[in-house]
């Protein structure tokens, strides 16, 4: 029997970044706070917090933190996803030190709908509006700007009259629904530009496990129940394996290999640590 790890498997390069920011953040001693999860993965908050990583939910619990000079060794990591720009002003009003993480992807977004929003653009985020890189892209406008996520919600968006639409999209939004929806403000007419700010990571990922799982006779996903990249690739798999299992743990598998196995397939999402991969690899090797 072969067991296949997909080449695209676990963090990306935002993800991986922030993580290991954390790590040296801790090396230096300091009291670490990340602002909201680091990434959507139980296990990996588990291990940062038995290090004293404190986790702020939500602006509420920024706004209860002691100021910085009180706390002189505190830190706050911003995580991948980013945050509204008011964070950081509140940040620096408390005087506690800012370790700004955000994925450089993430990043640009929000110097594209700075610019355009300051030059009196509509800016038009195509993304979930309760994930926490949509609320960060859309605390960086400076005028009027709108999300949506379904194409029935473009079909009844009205622009006011004169408006130029600026269209961009959350990084881990579906290629082929973007370009749907962008269709739609262009058949109706308005005045639109656009940029594609979907990030390559989930997409080559998504076809590298769709790729592995087709020739897979049982398909393993780990990742995050919270993670919505490793549920997507749970999807992905499950299409075109019938017998794709989805494990946050080694704990959660529990394996039937039907005798005729010629091909295990392992994927995990993009919040998904090495260290887990290798675990459930190394517990199949040895126990089929
Ligand atoms: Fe950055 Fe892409 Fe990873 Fe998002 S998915 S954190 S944009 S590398």
């Amino acid at each position: 029997m072969e067991i296949v790890l997909d080449e695209c498997a676990g963090f990306c390069f935002g993800v991986r970044r922030a993580v290991d920011t954390v790590y040296e953040q801790l090396e230096k001693g300091k009291t670490i706070y990340t602002y909201g999860s680091v990434v959507h993965n139980e296990v990996v908050v588990q291990e940062l917090a038995k290090r004293g990583v404190k986790v702020l939910e939500d602006k509420a619990s920024l706004l209860a933190l002691p100021p910085g000079k009180g706390e002189e060794k505190a830190a706050v990591v911003i995580r991948a996803h980013g945050v509204p720009e008011e964070i950081y002003g509140i940040l620096e009003q408390k005087g506690l030190e800012c370790v700004d993480a955000t994925c450089p992807f993430v990043k640009r977004i929000h110097r594209i709908v700075r610019e355009q929003s300051a030059q009196g653009k509509h800016i038009v985020i195509v993304g979930n509006p309760g994930h926490p890189e949509v609320e960060g892209i859309l605390g960086m406008c400076r005028g009027p700007a709108t999300v949506v996520e379904e194409p029935g919600e473009a079909e009844n968006f009205v622009p006011e009259e004169g408006d130029s639409l600026f269209v961009v999209s959350q990084t881990t939004f579906n290629y082929n629904k973007f370009h749907y929806i962008v269709e739609i403000f262009q058949e109706k007419g308005y005045n639109v530009s656009v940029v594609n700010t979907i990030c390559s990571a989930t997409k080559e990922r998504q076809q590298s496990a769709r790729a592995l799982a087709a020739r897979a006779d049982v398909m393993i996903v780990i990742g995050g129940k919270h993670s919505s990249n490793t549920r997507k690739l749970y999807e992905i798999c499950r299409g075109e394996c019938a017998n794709t299992y989805f494990i946050q743990t080694l704990d959660d598998l529990h394996l039937e290999l039907p005798k005729a196995v010629r091909l295990v397939g392992i994927t995990a999402g993009a919040s998904t640590p090495n260290k887990l991969i290798e675990e459930v690899q190394r517990h199949v090797r040895i126990n089929f």
